[in-house]
């Protein structure tokens, strides 16, 4: 592992604090040493408070933000004498020990200090930093780690046997480091969980950081125990969308709430998927404690999740009594889910969460894999994984989540949605917690947006084997599909029924009905599946229930959609599945309406174009966020009872009323 330090880049991040927020984000760009929130670091300075008396401080990184992104403000101020002076309370439970941080703040805005700022505290050291880098974990966890260790590195750290973190770990590295540290000590080890060191420079204790992992990889190179190669998956044919679409309804029945499903079918994923010691080497437990937060303890193998949540009751029964009180069960809903035939899957509330899930277990793929090569991976026992799992500071954490935005863990599939309604439909849905893909003719459906919740595809959706692609994409990036807005369409404007060819009529059907049949028939097996029942939301027309002159096309196109949609109503009504129809008009600010179309619609009413904007009974423009919102708002609970409906968004129509 090579050092990022730079002269250049450093000068730019002048004082101690500048300094501490250049070499935290150095660890944060390497993966191999902590990843998203992981790892923590401090500085200690003297600075003057309001009455100008000189105050020993000590900045420590807070909970929240990751390395590689912080700033001077992710770094909370803490009054440093009686931050250190908490270890010596014989006991403390983890509340009182953030309560005694909280209480030592010297900036009440600050974000709350890490829960190994006692620690920090206690190193006599001006700089402090701390990761859980791969090469030590993977060491570390061996049935000899401890001895490995040991001969890595000597009497150069200090040595500390697993404690869980927070207020005991502490103590006990205090302890040990008064009873062990000498001239000699640049860091510790804390076994099957990460490194410290330290330093009187960000840049020392950055680079003893640096030198520390590097013995680790060198260690594992000399024990061939570094290009681990994983066993060659066999290739296999990609799962049906319907089989991922099941899993997911599955999972979210055990989470008892939408759940994303990500498949990776990658060598990568695959190959450990496929690992012939499967059974052994993934059923022990994570590569560290903190990972149990999003992964849970163990993956499920296979698909029996009846099985996997009967496991995991189990182990919350046998654990439970660690704590005193009543501890609230989490679902028992697994997170990583290893099929050898299909690969690796991640399920998680969020796309971000997922994402996070599956950045630490291809991390902890790595680290069993070299963990083996040394001669067998071996993770904490499972009290040690569940007292991290269930303590006090996260059981708080869950009785705060419970409110989340109402579409959080849905799939919502927008056609159309590079402008327009179905754009903004696209920012209705997002707000509304849906994971959404947008599908497009305009490339820019594809990088609009740049969030893990969010897969544009170009696709023409008058072409069924680029939407068979699109729901390949859907349900790979996402597991399955709960709602479906049909937006896409086409308007070609002012052709009279004596004028109208044969052509520009099948065009206009092709894009405004025909599509939408083979969306339709695509979706209905993952609507299906969906864990709330799954929705349909269709952009019709106020030309609907009241044509005009000139738009026999569309308006013949609409009526037929709409009724599409009606008996699709009556289909679906057993699957749970609801279809309901949006009948907007003059909807100016969409792409529909040239500035050519809008003079002469407004001319055809004897009107201007400011007052055909609001020729309605309710004299209002009808934007197209108004509409986006009517349609996320028919998929949503308010109309959880109602289907086959036609609801007009116009600001009021005599000739529909
Ligand atoms: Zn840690």
């Amino acid at each position: 592992m090579q050092s990022l330090w730079n002269d250049a880049e450093a000068s730019r991040f002048p004082g101690d604090l500048g300094q501490r927020v250049y070499t935290s984000r150095l660890l944060g760009r390497n993966a191999d040493l902590v990843l998203h929130g992981g790892g923590n670091t401090s500085v200690k300075v003297r600075k003057p408070d309001l009455f100008g008396d000189e105050l020993d401080v000590i900045y420590v990184k807070g909970s929240g933000w990751n390395l590689v992104t912080i700033e001077a403000a992710g770094f909370a101020p803490l009054r440093l004498e009686p931050v250190r002076r908490l270890v010596e309370i014989p006991d403390l439970s983890d509340t009182q020990m953030v309560q005694g941080l909280r209480s030592n703040l010297i900036d009440p805005t600050a974000p709350s200090p890490s829960v190994e700022t006692i620690l920090h505290a206690n190193l006599p050291h001006k700089y402090v930093d701390h990761t859980h880098a791969d090469a030590f974990v993977a060491i570390s966890n061996t049935a000899d780690g401890p001895a490995r260790v040991r001969e890595i590195y000597g009497d150069e750290v200090v040595y500390i046997p697993y404690v869980m973190p927070g207020f005991r770990l502490a103590r006990r590295c205090a302890e040990l480091f008064a009873q062990y540290a000498t001239d000699k000590t640049i860091g510790m080890a804390l076994l099957n969980h990460g490194l410290f060191t330290f330093g009187e420079t960000a840049r020392e204790s950055y680079e003893r950081m640096i030198d520390l992992v590097s013995r680790a990889e060198a260690y594992l190179q000399r024990q061939g125990a570094w290009q681990v190669k994983l066993p060659s998956p066999v290739e296999q044919a990609p799962p049906s969308r319907e089989a991922i679409a099941d899993l997911r309804h599955q999972v979210s029945t055990f989470a008892g709430a939408p759940m994303l499903l990500r498949l990776h079918r990658d060598a990568h994923a695959r190959a450990f998927a496929a690992h012939p010691e499967l059974a052994r080497i993934s059923q022990q437990g994570p590569i560290t404690p903190d990972h149990v937060l999003y992964t849970k303890r163990l993956p499920l193998l296979g698909d029996d999740l009846a099985a996997y949540a009967k496991a995991y009751r189990d182990y919350f029964a046998a654990c439970q009594n660690r704590f005193p009180g009543q501890l609230q069960q989490l679902d028992p809903a697994p997170r990583v889910i290893l099929k050898p035939e299909w690969g690796l899957l991640t399920a998680g509330r969020t796309a971000r969460i997922n994402r996070r899930i599956e950045d630490l277990y291809r991390h902890t793929i790595d680290v069993i894999a070299r963990a083996e090569a040394l001669g067998g991976y071996q993770a904490l026992p499972a009290a040690d994984i569940f007292d991290v799992e269930y303590w006090e500071l996260e059981q708080a954490k869950v009785k705060v989540q419970a409110n989340q935005p109402m579409f959080t863990g849905e799939v919502v599939l927008v056609t159309g949605a590079a402008s327009g309604i179905g754009r903004v439909c696209v920012d209705a849905f997002l707000a509304r917690g849906a994971a959404v893909v947008g599908l497009d003719l305009n490339p820019v459906v594809a990088t609009q947006l740049d969030r893990p919740d969010y897969l544009g595809l170009q696709s023409d959706i008058c072409d069924e084997a680029a939407l068979e692609a699109a729901f390949d994409a859907t349900v790979t990036a996402f597991g399955g599909l709960d709602m479906l807005v049909l937006n896409a369409g086409i308007f070609k404007a002012g052709t009279s029924i004596a004028e109208l060819s044969l052509a520009a009529w099948q065009e206009t059907m092709q894009v405004n009905l025909d599509a939408n049949l083979s969306l339709l028939r695509l979706a209905h097996p993952l609507l299906r599946l969906a864990p709330n029942g799954g929705r349909v939301a269709v952009i019709a027309s106020k030309n609907v229930p009241a044509p005009g002159p000139g738009a026999a096309a569309y308006s013949a196109s609409k009526a037929g959609l709409t009724q599409l949609a009606r008996v699709a109503a009556l289909e679906w009504a057993a699957d749970g599945i609801r279809v309901n129809v949006l009948h907007p008009n003059a909807v100016f600010d969409t792409g529909l309406w040239t500035e050519e179309v809008l003079q002469d619609r407004a001319a055809r009413y004897g009107l201007s174009v400011e007052a055909y904007r609001r020729n309605n009974l309710l004299q209002t423009e009808v934007r197209s966020t108004d509409v986006a919102n009517l349609a996320a708002a028919l998929c949503g609970p308010l109309f959880a009872r109602t289907t086959g409906a036609q609801i007009p968004i116009d600001g009021g129509n005599e000739r529909v009323i």
